[in-house]
């Protein structure tokens, strides 16, 4: 599949691309707003040019590149697979996370969703340090007993489980090297163990808290045995 930039700067192309927006989380045609010129192309030859598209769904701007395929006199072919320079973002239940793990995991993911999975690492290893903190005691072998939980549950190799072990709780200053498979399974990891230390016991207090206060408002509907049989009190 490929694009086009005719002579009188007229983009051409097969169909939209179709992809989750990083704004709405739709998955939106991106459709085309801002194209290079024809005149430009020619003049200097560029092996990629940028693209500026317009999410169908929400109307936000969305920005790609695109290879260069082959000039001509009368059009310049683009390769239709236009990367996307602003990509989803990982999405995870913030609000229950002690607020310096919130800033620390944000970072993560952003690391992470720019293909910087070394730096992801890095910084799951401070996020694990920060949740430690801020559980009750003992903090660290909640989050051992978890890791050894999902570990077993994904059935992982014992190879990965002890790098990721090396990555997440080793204090020494050495990190051993994440590609990107690794990172993506270590994602899950930390979004189910954050979410078993943080966010369910915070869920299921608001949630005991929201029932206790809806039962305390509530006129008691419980007919005592002696109303029901249409006794007095003496
Ligand atoms: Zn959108």
């Amino acid at each position: 599949m490929s694009a086009y930039i005719h002579k009188d700067d007229r983009f051409e192309q097969t169909a939209p691309p179709v992809r989750e927006c990083p704004h709405c989380g739709a998955h939106a045609q991106m459709l085309p707003v801002s194209t290079p010129k024809f005149k430009t192309l020619t003049e200097t030859a560029p092996s990629h040019v940028a693209l500026g598209f317009q999410c169908s769904a929400c109307g936000e701007p969305r920005f790609g590149k695109a290879l260069v395929r082959s000039i001509s006199a009368d059009r310049v072919e683009l390769s239709g697979g236009v990367v996307e320079i602003e990509r989803p973002k990982e999405r995870f239940a913030f609000t229950y996370l002690p607020v310096e793990v919130r800033e620390l995991f944000n970072e993560a993911l952003e690391c992470y969703s720019g293909d910087l999975h070394n730096a992801f690492a890095s910084m799951c290893r401070r996020t694990v340090a920060a949740s430690i903190v801020h559980l009750p005691e003992p903090g660290q072998s909640r989050w051992k007993n978890a890791f050894a939980e999902i570990i077993q549950i994904g059935e992982i190799d014992d190879a990965t489980a002890a790098t990721f072990k090396h990555v997440l709780f080793d204090s020494s200053a050495s990190m051993p090297k994440i590609d990107a498979g690794q990172s993506a399974v270590l994602l899950e990891i930390m979004k189910d163990v954050l979410y078993q230390c943080h966010v369910r016991a915070a869920k299921f207090r608001a949630a005991m808290k929201m029932r206790r206060l809806f039962a305390d408002e509530q006129p008691s509907k419980v007919t005592s045995l002696r109303r029901a049989r249409g006794e007095t009190s003496a």
